[in-house]
């Protein structure tokens, strides 16, 4: 069981830009093809942009054609949690960093091989550490 990391909104609001306050605390999502990382083929691991919390490898990164950064799976299952979304009348699962609770994404089932899974994330919430 990771260590869970707690902090109050405002606690996170000095941690982090307006902008990923808003996607990783307020549930946003950046608009699609504007990400730093929609596109980036650069080898890495990707880590939660709030915590560090290791997040996907870019082994695992695919061009969805979506604008938005897309793995087939996370490093750890206990990388990420999972949830029911139900918002703006979709039935979808949201993507959370299993160690913050930051806001990801969505997963959805029309991911390639192996896993058919689709991590559909936001830049704003990763941080790529790149391979040397
Ligand atoms: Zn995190």
């Amino acid at each position: 069981m990771k260590k869970k990391i707690e902090k109050s909104a405002e606690e996170w609001k000095k941690d982090l830009t307006p902008e990923q306050f808003h996607v990783c605390r307020e549930k946003g999502t950046e608009p699609a093809f504007t990400g730093e990382y929609a596109h980036s083929k650069e080898p890495g691991v990707y880590k939660c942009v709030a915590c560090g919390n290791q997040l996907f490898d870019s082994n695992t990164k695919f061009d969805s054609g979506t604008g938005w950064p897309s793995f087939y799976q996370p490093i750890e299952s206990e990388s990420v949690a999972t949830a029911e979304d139900r918002a703006y009348g979709m039935v979808r699962t949201e993507v959370m960093c299993n160690a913050c609770g930051a806001h990801l994404g969505h997963v959805f089932k029309d991911g390639p091989n192996p896993t058919g899974l689709r991590y559909c994330i936001n830049s704003v919430s990763l941080r790529l550490d790149k391979k040397i």
